[in-house]
């Protein structure tokens, strides 16, 4: 089968990803194959092939956010039957055993594995999953609007959620990428205000189509003081600019997975109780939550589409903030 496999980590522009004809997978005990339609792209994928996160094994196929359909079952299979449209995100298992796990924080577990980290993921025509970390997707989205749902949307809805913000308050978001432009249609459902922080011009057009109360640079000063922030941006700077921006006792979530030194700051800044806290992975709870709320609203997903043998390309678009909403790989022509 056709897979975009990464065998050594470097710059993108160096095109990491290449296209070869790997084994397909066969489905275990407990585990399902998905032949996938569509793949969305994130910036974990970026920093998978850059060399950002440690790689647990070489060669890999990346890509986490897979919509496609299931072909295979394994032994004890009963959830899904062949046929079934599925969606596989980042949670790719975990042990089910450690304190985390038995204290509904299984997002922390000590042994989780990550869907195109550990795993082969969805940058390829098939891939395996298990049963109990795949999800059905709600019929009215689309292959290709459902698949930025699956990280994008599950971990901004965690950020959201650990944002504690409530109905009528201000939110700050810094960055506007894939995540965000769910984010904000979530947020503004719950009758939030929103700020966006941004610097890229299409980022800042799609902020304002999708309804921001205000539109900025992380250093202009927005007009009131905010309840909460969501940082998306990779860059350590901003947890200055979003303390400056929130009022006491307001809380700062860093939603990113790799983020550059946090420069050293005054305490003033972070005193006033006011909370800095990171977001890691999600909950299959989470995500089962989040994918209901986003049919009841309903979110709507802007993306652009790329041929899968184009990923190295497509990825360095979203590098460059080019991208207008989330970035998704096409994989199959009977792809929606
Ligand atoms: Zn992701
Ligand atoms: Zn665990």
């Amino acid at each position: 089968m056709r897979a975009m496999l990464l065998e050594s980590p470097r710059p993108v522009e160096q095109s990491p990803l290449r296209l070869a004809d790997i084994e397909e997978p066969q489905a275990g005990p407990g585990e399902i194959r998905v032949r996938v339609r569509c793949c969305g792209l994130c910036h974990t994928d970026l920093h998978t092939v850059e060399g950002d996160l440690a790689l647990p094994r070489t060669p890999i196929v990346p890509g986490h956010q897979i919509v496609g359909i299931v072909d295979q079952l394994g032994k004890g299979v009963t959830t899904f039957k062949r046929g079934d449209r599925v969606g596989v995100p980042w949670l790719y298992s975990t042990d089910g055993t450690c304190r985390y796990c038995r204290s509904a924080t299984e997002n922390l577990c000590q042994s989780a594995r990550f869907t195109g980290l550990h795993v082969n993921g969805g940058y390829a025509e098939a891939m395996v999953v298990r049963q109990d970390f795949t999800y059905s997707l709600p019929a009215q989205f689309t292959d290709s609007q459902a698949a930025p749902l699956l990280c994008a949307g599950v971990i901004g809805y965690r950020a959201l959620r650990m944002s504690e913000a409530k109905d009528g308050e201000r939110i700050g978001l810094f960055g506007f990428g894939a995540s965000a432009h769910i984010v904000i249609q979530l947020a503004r459902h719950l009758w939030m205000g929103v700020y966006v922080f941004t610097r890229a011009e299409t980022h800042r057009q799609l902020a304002r189509e999708l309804g921001a109360d205000w539109v900025g640079s992380a250093t202009d000063q927005p007009p009131d003081d905010l309840d909460a922030a969501i940082i998306f941006a990779p860059a350590g700077a901003l947890v200055l600019d979003a303390l400056r921006h929130v009022r006491k006792g307001g809380r700062v979530i860093l939603a990113g997975i790799t983020m550059s030194a946090i420069p050293e700051m005054d305490y003033s800044l972070i005193y006033g109780e006011r909370v800095l806290r990171s977001v890691a992975n999600a909950t299959r709870q989470d995500a089962r939550d989040f994918l209901a709320l986003a049919a009841k609203i309903p979110v709507r997903t802007e993306v652009q589409m790329f041929a899968l043998e184009d990923a190295n390309h497509a990825l360095e678009a979203m590098k460059h903030s080019r991208i207008k909403g989330a970035g998704v790989l096409q994989v199959s022509r009977e792809s929606l």
